[in-house]
């Protein structure tokens, strides 16, 4: 492969934002994209990666599980991915010895985005070889879709709630953006923006990041919701979500957090020992729709809430986290889906994680060991 290319195009991001974008090419050919917190008139971003990478990364497949109704995604290439490397091999930090060359060529940056080595979805696919086609259902599909990796910050040390504001603006964007890039591929269903923290959660990199699936299909939890939202409107003529919020607004026992344009609840029957929700006031299908003053508002709510859930146990500094944005699908019933987040912890006491055992892993029924009021008090008890 030719090594990375200069830059293809510079942009500026939304009127609301400071920032700028530039677009890279990465040795194998993957895309890559710097989102600075600050415009910078000149040449920016130049390194060259110039690594002797293999080819780039082919998808692996989806089959379909008859007895769900579920696709499985098959990447068996993921195996043999970066696992808990030293810093000095951290494939995320800047390249500042050319000897440890990694993902980011540039010696500095601010928020990097690039597309998975290690893809579970990518746009390159091969036809699925089926020596062993389905008895029943439709046969195998190529894993076709994207795989982003966002990388919050070139500290390696840093941690997202911690960072100035100015970045979780950049970050915001950088969501909205890649989300926006995702949604008009016409081979994409949904776009999943989310970040694992901690390595009790199966994190394979402490570098501070996070990650964007776009799915070739709407995968099952939001397939889920579709239709319970489907049902709602055929009985009201309301959006699910939206009623949800309302509701939650106005009973206000599990509320934590209201702006101007977010509401934080923790749900009516939350799974997690720790867990919250937020909200958009208004109607919005994702992150793409959302406004230059929802998006600013959105980069400090999110802070307080990690802030938070890292304070939610006594003597535990950093608690591990699951944060998702589940975003309308980008097709059909894209009328029936609204923005919303849903933010969670395994951990459920200094030292104890919630593993999903028989009832949850083998039948889906979930036991909470505590009460969402519960939670909801020790949110707001800890607020800033
Ligand atoms: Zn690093």
């Amino acid at each position: 492969m030719d090594a990375g290319s200069a830059p293809e195009q510079v942009t500026v991001g939304s009127p609301g934002w400071p920032g700028q974008v530039t677009e890279r090419t990465m040795a194998d050919g993957r895309p890559m994209f710097y989102f600075d917190d600050q415009a910078t008139p000149g040449p920016v971003h130049e390194a060259i990666d110039t690594r002797p990478l293999p080819e780039p990364p082919h998808a692996g497949e989806v089959r379909f599980d008859v007895l769900t109704g579920e696709w499985v995604t098959i990447a068996g290439h993921r195996m043999n991915r970066t696992f808990l490397p030293s810093a000095a091999d951290c494939p995320l930090c800047p390249t500042r010895d050319p000897a440890h060359a990694s993902e980011v060529p540039d010696a500095d940056y601010d928020v990097a985005v690039f597309a998975n080595r290690f893809p579970s979805f990518a746009p390159l696919t091969v036809d699925p070889a089926a020596p062993h086609p389905p008895v029943l259902g439709p046969a195998d599909q190529p894993a076709y879709g994207h795989c982003d990796v966002v990388v919050f910050s070139s500290d390696h040390s840093a941690a997202v709630v911690d960072l100035p504001a100015a970045r979780m603006r950049t970050i915001v964007e950088a969501w909205a953006q890649r989300t926006e890039a995702h949604s008009v591929d016409p081979g994409v269903a949904e776009v999943f923006v989310f970040e694992n923290r901690g390595e009790e959660i199966g994190v394979t990199l402490t570098h501070p990041h996070g990650q964007i699936y776009a799915y070739p299909f709407v995968p099952p939890r939001s397939a889920q919701l579709l239709q319970q939202a489907r049902r709602h409107r055929q009985a009201t003529g309301g959006n699910l979500l939206a009623d949800v919020l309302e509701a939650e607004q106005a009973e206000s026992t599990r509320v934590v957090l209201r702006g101007e344009h977010f509401t934080a609840y923790v749900p009516r029957a939350a799974r997690w020992p720790v867990e919250v929700h937020l909200a958009p006031h208004r109607d919005v299908p994702d992150l793409a729709a959302l406004d230059d003053a929802e998006r600013a508002e959105l980069a400090t709510v999110y802070q307080e809430l990690l802030r938070r859930v890292d304070r939610f146990h006594p003597g535990v500094d950093r608690v591990p986290y699951i944060s998702g944005w589940h975003q309308a699908p980008t097709g059909e019933d894209r009328e029936l889906g609204r923005l919303h987040l849903q933010l969670f912890s395994l951990l459920r006491a200094p030292g104890k994680l919630k593993y999903l055992a028989g009832s949850e892993s083998g039948m889906g029924a979930w036991i909470n060991d505590t009460t969402p009021e519960r939670i909801a008090d020790r949110l707001r008890e800890v607020a800033s």
